[in-house]
């Protein structure tokens, strides 16, 4: 172990060396890969020396997210005490669905969880869980609002039309999921948005009204905290309005900015939150965790049991059920997500989350005000949106982007709404200064005069 100990600490001393000298790694076309790493896997152990060297090559070549130059995605950027917590975990090893083999990781789950079930102004009687990813926390949320609409469905299967609602620029998971739960993706209805990417909460009252006229099943309807392209909130509370008038469950997926209920200046973003009948946030987006880390949390704990619990004497073997988080997870064998949210939190309390979060919108009015001062740039995203959406020039954004890349010079991408393409740059990483948002606009004006686009 000490070797090996040894041995990561040299890699990851190269690592941040490279991240520093060469911020975006120069790609492989696919077409090389294998014959510019070596990937292979053969009969005979690999001699020390080489292992290096080739734990090195691959590491020079891998894009590095956590650099200045990383606006891609919706994460982005290494936080030390969250990523300590995952280092633990792994060394650990432990596996979240009974407390005999988790003991108190059980609690540090727990205390997240309920906390966050405080913050939104959840009842007591709220819980939840981790799951893989954003994607599965939307899975998990339309699982239980199907089960509670129609509780047979778990034995029986679906029979009726259900329907759902979500607004047309949301996560392509919803509709994924729609299929996962057999329900079937031409039940989800795409409610249009206003020009800022918002759902239109009138709009989705009268497709509700006409599949009930169509004796269709309504059960379940979406509302996004933070667009994937835009970074639009939708409006909660006349959302919530709509859902309790016709008795339907309400998810916010707050994958990409439900972290704004950490932040007094912004958590306004997510008003009504507390009227929903779930909710998930991902923490490896704007708190800056490592991968994965989702939680999901909803109004009464009995939804998750109903949809999650399946006895199985092999495992469950002693404590209390609320301790056996086996039981209202999507899992079995689960892997300890809770620990980097835990140690980053317990070190910077609930005020150092919340300078995370409006450290990312200052990052992006700091863009927003360049681009605006600039006549060479149009600017096509809003205020309070960490998705900073732009033009340069008459140069398409899927050239611009794909060029910066494979000439290693930025890493950032791009989007559309209502058939206008842009670049799309994330200011998530909240390690970034003033001075590396200028240099990403110098970078891509400098690379568009020696480039012919
Ligand atoms: C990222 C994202 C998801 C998916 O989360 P994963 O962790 O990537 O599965 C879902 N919804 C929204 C709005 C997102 O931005």
């Amino acid at each position: 172990m000490t070797n090996d100990l040894k041995l990561f600490t040299e890699l990851v001393e190269f690592l941040i060396s490279e991240e520093k000298n060469n911020p975006v790694a120069t790609p492989i076309d696919t077409q090389l890969l294998y014959k510019t790493l070596d990937l292979e896997l053969n009969d005979e152990p690999s001699i020390d020396a080489n292992f290096k060297s080739t734990l090195k090559d691959i590491i020079k070549s891998t894009p590095k997210t956590a650099s200045t130059s990383f606006f891609n995605q919706l994460f982005g950027g290494r936080i030390n005490r969250a990523i300590l917590g995952d280092l633990l975990a792994v060394m650990l090893n432990n596996s979240m669905y009974t407390y005999k083999v988790a003991g108190p990781q059980v609690g540090i789950e727990k205390t997240i969880l309920h906390k966050i079930c405080d913050i939104i102004g959840y009842p007591k009687t709220a819980d939840g869980t981790f799951a893989p990813g954003g994607s599965m926390s939307n899975y998990m949320a339309v699982l239980m609002a199907r089960d509670k609409y129609n509780p047979s469905a778990r034995n029986e299967g679906i029979t009726n039309k259900m329907i759902l609602y979500t607004s047309e620029v949301s996560h392509y998971s919803i509709a994924k999921n729609a299929s996962f739960i057999g329900v079937g993706r031409h039940q989800v209805r795409a409610i249009k948005t206003n020009d800022k990417g918002q759902m239109l909460a009138e709009d989705l009252d009268i497709q509700i009204i006409k599949d009930i006229e169509q004796g269709h099943q309504p059960f379940f309807v979406n509302a996004t905290a933070g667009t994937t392209v835009l970074g639009a909130f939708d409006n909660v509370k006349s959302i919530s309005n709509v859902c309790k008038k016709h008795d339907i469950w309400l998810h916010l997926d707050g994958a990409y900015c439900g972290s704004v209920i950490f932040s007094n200046q912004y958590k306004y973003l997510v008003n009504g939150i507390e009227h929903t009948d779930s909710f998930s946030v991902n923490a490896h987006k704007m708190l800056g965790t490592p991968l994965s880390c989702s939680i999901i949390v909803t109004q009464n704990k009995t939804h998750l049991y109903q949809s999650f619990a399946n006895d199985a004497e092999y495992l469950y073997q002693t404590n209390d059920d609320d301790f056996n988080l086996g039981k209202t997870s999507l899992q079995c064998g689960r892997r300890n997500d809770a620990l980097k949210l835990w140690t980053l939190w317990k070190s910077v309390g609930s005020n150092g989350l919340e300078s995370i979060v409006d450290q990312q919108f200052n990052l992006a009015q700091i863009a927003r005000n360049y681009i605006s001062n600039h006549p060479d740039y149009t600017l096509y995203s809003y205020e309070d949106s960490i998705s900073v959406c732009f033009n340069y020039k008459a140069i398409p954004a899927n050239k611009l982007c794909t060029a910066l890349y494979e000439d290693a010079q930025l890493m950032v991408g791009f989007g559309n709404f209502r058939g206008q393409e842009f670049v799309r740059m994330v200011t998530i990483n909240t390690l970034l200064k003033e001075k590396d948002i200028l240099n990403f606009f110098k970078t891509i004006e400098d690379f568009a005069i020696s480039t012919d686009f």
